[in-house]
């Protein structure tokens, strides 16, 4: 069966209607690895998806007046979506977050709980909080229909803090359609029943509008598990997508790392990806490498080239800004891109290799100079990357900078500063670095991303994708810092730190010509992450500057 999305009425019609219409088809299977290490499916319907959900909207009416905010604290699986649609139904913002666990992330959520002054709190199991707490899974199914609603704002959804507090974005029900609309296009699934695979956390946006969101708009079945059972076991992912047809799945770079080192030749024999047609990479810097690799990996399986889908996206955004229909690479010269510009390096040794991240899908970008707010114009001129689109959202919930621009000389708008910085050659965005993370040393720019990736060639020590690059005070400007966690693979005794920080040294001046003031190797763990395990340098120069960073 083709069905097309929704687009025109709320998600609510979208999913009333898959209750009306396949009452009986499954809508999301969850495949629980923690009662079972080869995986328990446990699926709901579109019938049972409704009803649940109107309990829970009734209990969160008694709570709540229309658009106040509730939070999802709750596991990856079932129940995650049930409240969400359920906060739909009731029209009450949910705010998808992560059960407390009393370690851990509970910065991030005495931060949204400022923020957002949630009125209730949805949770798997009865919790001592300030707030009203409705227990998911003791709500019983209701026939009671959901608020109409006419399609504001649909939920707040936390960035992933890489460079500051979680900020709240505003998602309206449209932004929200149109994004998983926008997707489904740029990856060749608007006329097909998409297969949703996912086990990115529900609480960060790619997962949200991937995982649940092409579901809920276009009536096809989901398949999620836990971010742990991938971590645990990469495999699993790769299964869920074994043999299905139209299978849309997403993940960062490392994700694809993951599962080239630790799916076993025993777990690729027998492997049919053939079906799959995208395989979404963003989020994080997109490594040539990796494609390359993966690739090279799971070619044997079946997987097409061209479904491997280097893509660019925020928060602010809904998720998605573009996407690309295949890997494209070119190594821009790196002195060049020091001064701003992304001119192709003749000499391959000189070259910062970066992954082309395809056109906008159904929506505009702009690059700007971050000082005058002038466009580069054509050409090679790296500037910040702003969007302007249907699945921009309104606004931070608190306010903020960066939306509502206007761009001269354009009808278009209003336009989003993204923060990011990024160049247009042959077709395709690539993006450079963020401008809060920009190493300025003697006017030159150093993308911090491009010296980790020469960090962390330099010496056997270092622990891959967790090195960060900052840029500290210094009397006559700013002065770099690199620090970097110890591999596992190398006894503790074995740093030596003398060694690891003159090779450093070294390697850095030699590929980007600038000197690193201090190099530092720290235990595994130790450079911080966010809650959706995001490289942060902000918080790990913070740390650093704050002496609170032991040697290795
Ligand atoms: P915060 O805004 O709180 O500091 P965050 O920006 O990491 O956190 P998200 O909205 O989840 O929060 O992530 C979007 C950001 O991720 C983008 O602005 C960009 O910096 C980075 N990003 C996304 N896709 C890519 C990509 N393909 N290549 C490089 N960076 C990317
Ligand atoms: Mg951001």
């Amino acid at each position: 069966m083709t069905v097309t999305a929704t687009t025109t009425g709320t998600v609510v019609d979208a999913v009333r209607r898959w209750a009306r219409e396949r009452p009986g088809h499954t809508a999301f299977t969850f495949v629980d690895y923690e009662v079972d290490p080869d995986g328990v499916p446990v699926s709901i319907t579109w019938a049972e998806l409704d009803a649940r959900a109107c309990g829970v909207a009734a209990e969160l009416r008694r709570r709540c007046a229309p658009g106040d905010r509730a939070l999802l604290l709750l596991p990856q699986g079932l129940d995650y979506v049930v409240a969400f649609v359920g906060c739909l139904y009731a029209d009450v913002l949910a705010v998808p977050l992560f059960p407390i666990t009393g370690d851990g992330h509970r910065e991030r959520l005495d931060g949204v709980l400022r923020d957002c002054t949630p009125k209730v709190a949805l949770t798997a199991a009865p919790a001592a909080l300030d707030l009203d707490v409705v227990v998911v899974g003791s709500v019983p199914p209701s026939a009671e229909p959901p608020v109409r609603r006419l399609g504001g704002p649909a939920y707040l959804q936390y960035t992933s803090g890489s460079t500051r507090t979680p900020a709240g974005v505003v998602v309206t029900d449209r932004n929200f359609r149109v994004n998983v609309r926008q997707a489904l296009t740029a990856y060749g699934l608007a006329d097909a029943e998409p297969a949703p695979v996912s086990w990115l956390p529900l609480f960060h946006d790619m997962g949200l509008v991937l995982g649940v969101g092409v579901a809920l708009t276009t009536g096809a079945e989901a398949v999620l598990m836990d971010p742990q059972a991938f971590l645990y076991r990469p495999s699993r992912w790769l299964r869920a997508m074994h043999g299905r047809r139209d299978v849309i799945s997403a993940g960062p770079n490392f994700a694809y790392d993951l599962c080239v080192r630790r799916v076993s030749p025993v777990e690729r024999s027998g492997l049919d990806l053939g079906g799959v047609v995208a395989l979404i990479n963003g989020s994080e810097p997109v490594r040539a490498a990796t494609l390359a690799a993966f690739q090279e990996a799971f070619g044997p399986c079946g997987l097409r080239p061209d479904a491997q889908r280097p893509s660019y996206g925020l928060a602010e955004a809904t998720v998605l800004v573009t996407a690309a229909t295949g890997p494209t690479t070119t190594g821009f010269d790196r002195a060049a891109l020091a001064g701003g510009r992304a001119v192709p390096a003749v000499d391959p040794e000189r070259a910062s290799v970066l992954v082309g991240c395809g056109g906008a899908v159904d929506q505009h970008l702009a690059i700007v100079d971050p000082v005058t707010g002038e466009p580069v114009g054509e050409g090679d001129r790296v500037g910040e990357i702003w969007v302007c689109g249907e699945n921009v959202s309104p606004g931070y919930w608190s306010g903020g900078e960066g939306f509502g621009a206007r761009l001269p000389g354009s009808p278009l708008g209003p336009w989003l500063r993204t923060g990011d910085l990024g160049v247009l050659h042959d077709g395709h965005l690539y993006v450079v670095g963020r401008i809060k993370d920009l190493i300025v040393i003697d006017g030159r720019n150093h993308y911090p991303q491009d010296v980790e990736a020469v960090v962390e060639e330099a010496d056997d020590v270092v622990r891959r994708g967790h090195v960060a690059a900052f840029a500290v005070p210094s009397l006559d400007g700013e002065a770099m810092v690199v620090v970097a966690e110890r591999s596992s693979k190398v006894p503790r005794q074995a740093v030596d730190q003398a060694r690891v920080r003159a090779r450093v040294r070294a390697a850095v001046a030699r590929h980007h010509d600038v000197r690193v003031r201090d190099v530092l190797v720290v235990e595994p763990g130790s450079v911080p992450r966010t809650s959706s395990g995001k490289l942060s340098r902000a918080a790990c120069r913070a740390l650093y500057l704050g002496g609170q960073l032991p040697a290795s």
